[in-house]
């Protein structure tokens, strides 16, 4: 059914127009901007369950869910009062306090990992990683795969995904580094080959094994849109460990997410260090990493590699960490719950395209989807050069169909959607309505 008529985005359109005076690109984080799709970005008023209300009062599925962060929906009851406990004590200390000790045992229990160190953000997580990896190696190199995204650290932006796959100043495939201010010399450092490619990854092992300190990767990509490791790529990463050089499983989207012990637990992957975000602060800003005690007792003050944060252990956002990863916890068939209704919105996805002549390829693995617009030559997408052959045109004239219809998707092909615990059989078939509609009325166009 299509809409009444489009609703205003009056309000929206005014507060974009004064945040580019204020704010590069007027906005805190690029995909955010609609560049990819076009349109005005919606400005969001409040967020619940797994609706957002906009600037002008419209109302949306949420499938973005904070690009991760809010497996329990938005304004959870549990997360809302934990922060509520907490703010009643202080909002910030710059010491130690028990809320820290006991999300570090909570996270360690539920990982398997030795000792987790907190920060603010994924991105300090998965550069803190790395730099405990040269320090505990002694070695230089780290090796990442293309299209994986790890933050925005000067290293880790080479041939990086996520916003770097659809910046129009820095085209799909672009040669590292992937922004401009990371000196040729410092992207050097980092070597990049093809995820899901097992002899690639063995050929580069064999020829600079000794000098690498890292192989970082996603256990799950999400940021080349969805691609899934295959079995032979997930051996040739255990592999990677003979050669002395730490494998850092960047779960900042995958950790709590795919399973309580991330991807790395679904898919039998044993990492040296593994990274944490999104989740694990529940809505407010959290990152972290940890691995083995021996690895990391190098952090100081223990040990010689140097590391900090003023605001790491926020009180605020240690309580919505604890209550986020507990709920998870106390609910034993979520991530069950989480999958079907993920599996049936691929299914309905790949009927609504396919009754508009449309090919789409859909990945979806847990509570992550992404439907990318190609005809797949095997079925699924399992590289991120295949995905970039994606027809990003056609994604974005479906995006607005739905945007219009009350569907939040991912503003970017390159993006995983988030399922979350608040989506019920309503939002699913609003969701397939929407779809379809979308579909056949803005395909041709
Ligand atoms: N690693 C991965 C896998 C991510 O998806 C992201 C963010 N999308 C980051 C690292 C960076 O996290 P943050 O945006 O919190 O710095």
């Amino acid at each position: 059914s299509s809409p009444a008529g489009p609703p205003s985005t009056a309000h929206s359109e005014a507060l974009f127009a004064r945040a580019r005076m204020v704010t590069p690109g007027g906005v805190n984080s690029p995909v955010r901007a609609f560049k990819s799709v076009g349109g005005v970005p919606r400005f969001i008023a409040s967020a619940h369950g797994a609706y957002l209300t906009d600037a002008d009062g419209t109302r949306y599925i949420d499938y973005i869910g904070s690009w991760g962060p809010m497996i329990l929906g938005h304004d959870h009851p549990a997360v809302r009062q934990a922060i509520g406990n907490a703010l009643a004590g202080g909002t910030s200390f710059g010491a130690p306090s028990a809320r820290e000790v006991e999300l570090a045992e909570l996270v360690t229990r539920l990982t398997g990992t030795d000792k987790v160190r907190f920060t603010s953000s994924g991105t300090e997580a998965t550069m803190s990683a790395l730099r405990l990896a040269r320090g505990f190696t002694g070695r230089k190199f780290i090796v990442k795969f293309r299209g994986n995204y790890h933050g925005h650290a000067d290293g880790l932006l080479v041939e990086a995904g996520s916003g770097l796959m659809t910046n129009a100043d820095g085209p799909l495939g672009a040669a590292a580094p992937s922004s401009a201010g990371v000196p040729q010399e410092y992207a050097g450092l980092t070597l990049v080959t093809e995820y899901n490619d097992p002899a690639a990854l063995d050929a580069l092992m064999a020829a600079r094994g000794h000098e690498i300190a890292a192989v970082i990767f996603e256990p799950v990509v999400g940021n080349a849109g969805v691609l899934i490791p295959t079995p032979d790529f997930l051996a040739a990463l255990h592999r990677v460990k003979a050669s002395g050089a730490l494998l850092i499983a960047d779960e900042v989207m995958t950790g709590f997410r795919l399973s309580l012990n991330g991807a790395t637990g679904l898919l039998g992957l044993t990492p040296d260090l593994s990274c944490w975000g999104k989740i694990i602060g529940g809505g407010l800003p959290v990152g972290a990493y940890g691995g083995r005690a021996e690895i990391m007792e190098f952090v100081s003050p223990q040990g010689p590699v140097y590391q900090a944060g003023t605001l790491s252990g926020n009180p605020l956002a240690m309580a919505a960490g604890l209550a986020t990863l507990s709920t998870l916890e106390a609910d034993p068939d979520i991530y069950a719950r989480l999958d079907t209704y993920t599996a049936r919105l691929a299914a309905g996805l790949k009927d609504a395209a396919q009754a508009a002549g449309v090919s789409i390829s859909v990945n979806h693995i847990g509570s992550m989807l992404t439907a990318f617009h190609l005809e797949a030559p095997h079925g699924s997408v399992g590289t991120y050069t295949q995905a970039a052959g994606s027809d990003t045109a056609g994604f974005a004239a479906w995006f607005q169909g739905l945007l219009a219809r009350g569907i939040y998707w991912a503003p970017s092909q390159f993006e995983s959607i988030f399922v979350s615990a608040a989506h019920t059989d309503t939002e699913l078939a609003a969701t397939l309505d929407a779809a379809h509609a979308a579909y056949a009325a803005g395909w041709a166009s």
